[in-house]
């Protein structure tokens, strides 16, 4: 029998102590992003311009297809099942192209990512534009950065309460806007606004504007960068995106450090002094609320803000912009091997400059030529591949189609006079919005016959069908053959459609089925 002492006693660290145990949950900081200015924002003003032009406006612009057809622009007629781009029009089995645009834009997606980093994130992302929308709104209500912390810090008041009132009720109609133009892309816009204030459209229409009102209000203005922390993969995929050529926002700590707010005095002790003067003024700009000088992070959705805060502090020193800089992680490392003797001392940015100041010709800056390289090309080759075929399929596509549909059971019919007769079903396909009279003519088979169901003519190789516009026809058709034109237990014929008005033709292989005794 052992005594207590005699167990051994290891020592694990558990993970979750009571002691050390920290709550899994930590509040969030709040942000409050300051209104930068420089080239950086202009281009997002523009940006946020566009893309927001085109989606609150697209569903207002119209296209003149004649009189059988909608006149939208752009329409996804989800009972109709079609959908309308401008000129384009596609069929349901056309998915396809929609599938196609679809890989074109993931494509497209990798060859951004891997020259110019998170570019789509900081610039083009819906959450990017509506969170950008909201803080412009915020700062006109409440100020900006100071005086929104102040604002927030404060008391409730009377001009808290309407500040604040005012802020989310007008969010709340920026929401109730992006859901209405939403379902505008799925009816004709004009006739479902009527409706919506007249309180007669469909009930999902007003869900889904209730919806995305709900998402766009909590998304844009109460979780902003938590969505792309927390919430978004991309910034996981990214990483897979990127390489050493790949651009990415930099805080160029080769010139940067050692950074000081008091170069005057750290010169004068003899200690080497970088461009940052510890302003934050990078840090008061970023809408993710981050210090870009602690190096690459998920967080950073490169909307190069921080880049204008700097470069308007470099201004007001008098120094060389691009302290903080689009640059790649090759740039950045043979500066920082320079600025470092090869990695032996910590950052000087004297080996980076000569003696007049000026920063030395070993200096690696960015080149076009680094977005040019194998792996863009491969994804330059695949998507303009994609576009090209697609292309082609359009201009090539047929707007005049037949499907034959041979009856299973019986296959055939024996008739009194002894020939054989074999029913389809025909499916005519007029895709384009006009009527059209469409000749159906048997080809092969010779001495056969056919007659249409509800076609109150004798029975002949031609029928001329009317088929009005942008629909599907269907027929049920009876193809008889006399018994001595009878070569087989199973005949391939064509059937075979034609509009003479515009020389569209397109045929279809079927086959008579006969039984054996008739051979
Ligand atoms: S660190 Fe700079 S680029 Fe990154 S999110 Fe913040 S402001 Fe934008
Ligand atoms: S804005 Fe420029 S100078 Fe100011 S702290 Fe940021 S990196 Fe340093």
């Amino acid at each position: 029998m052992l005594d207590n002492t005699q167990i051994e006693r290891i020592e694990p660290t558990p993970v979750n102590s009571a002691k050390v145990r920290q709550p899994m949950y930590a509040a969030r900081k709040k942000i409050f992003p300051k209104r930068a200015s420089g080239s950086f924002r202009q281009f997002k003003w523009l940006v946020m311009a566009v893309t927001l032009g085109i989606y609150y406006l697209t569903p207002w612009l119209r296209w003149d297809r004649g009189p059988f057809a909608p006149d939208q622009a752009v329409l996804l007629d989800v009972a109709n099942r079609r959908f309308y781009f401008f000129f384009i029009e596609i069929w349901p089995q056309e998915f396809y192209y929609v599938a196609g645009l679809l890989v074109m834009a993931g494509v497209g997606l990798f060859l951004i990512t891997s020259t110019v980093g998170r570019a789509w994130c900081g610039y083009t992302c819906p959450q990017t534009v509506w969170v950008d929308l909201f803080l412009v709104l915020e700062r006109a209500i409440e100020g900006d950065r100071n005086a929104r912390i102040k604002l927030d810090a404060s008391p409730w008041t009377a001009r808290k309460l309407a500040l604040r009132v005012s802020k989310h009720a007008i969010w709340l109609v920026i929401g109730a806007l992006t859901g209405g133009a939403w379902i505008f892309y799925f009816a004709d816009a004009p006739t479902l606004l009527g409706q919506l204030f007249t309180g007669t459209a469909a009930p999902v229409a007003y869900i889904t504007v209730a919806v995305l009102t709900a998402t766009t209000y909590t998304f844009g203005g109460l979780m902003r960068e938590q969505v792309c922390t927390y919430m978004c993969p991309w910034p996981r995929i990214q990483a897979a995106m990127l390489d050493e050529n790949s651009l990415t926002v930099t805080y160029n700590d080769w010139r940067g450090e050692p950074r000081t707010r008091h170069a005057k005095k750290v010169q004068a002790a003899g200690q080497p002094v970088g461009d940052c003067v510890d302003c934050n003024a990078c840090v008061a700009v970023c809408p993710m609320g981050i210090d870009i000088r602690d190096g690459q992070q998920l967080e950073c959705i490169t909307c190069a803000l921080c880049i204008d805060a700097c470069d308007g502090v470099m201004d007001k020193l008098g120094k060389e912009r691009g302290l903080i800089s689009y640059a790649t992680l090759s740039d950045y490392n043979a500066n920082m091997m320079l600025a470092t003797a090869g990695g032996a001392s910590p950052v000087n940015p004297s080996l980076v400059r000569t003696d007049d100041g000026l920063f030395s010709e070993k200096v690696a800056h960015f080149h076009i030529r680094k977005i040019f390289r194998p792996r863009t090309y491969v994804y330059m080759a695949m998507w303009s591949l994609i576009g090209l075929g697609l292309l082609y399929s359009l201009l090539t596509r047929d707007r005049l189609e037949i499907n034959v549909l041979h009856d299973r059971n019986p296959q055939f019919v024996k008739l009194s006079d002894g020939s054989i007769r074999n029913g389809y079903t025909v499916k005519l396909l007029n895709m384009i919005p006009e009527p059209r009279t469409i000749i159906v003519t048997i080809g092969g088979l010779p001495g056969a016959e056919m007659s249409i169901v509800g076609v109150d003519l004798p029975a002949d190789r031609s029928f001329a069908i009317q088929v009005e516009p942008d629909r599907l026809k269907m027929l049920k058709v009876f193809v008889r053959l006399p018994a001595d034109q009878i070569h087989g237990q199973a005949q391939t014929f064509t059937l075979r459609v034609e509009d003479k008005a515009s020389f569209e033709s397109n045929e279809y292989t079927a086959t008579f089925n006969a039984p054996e005794i008739a051979r």
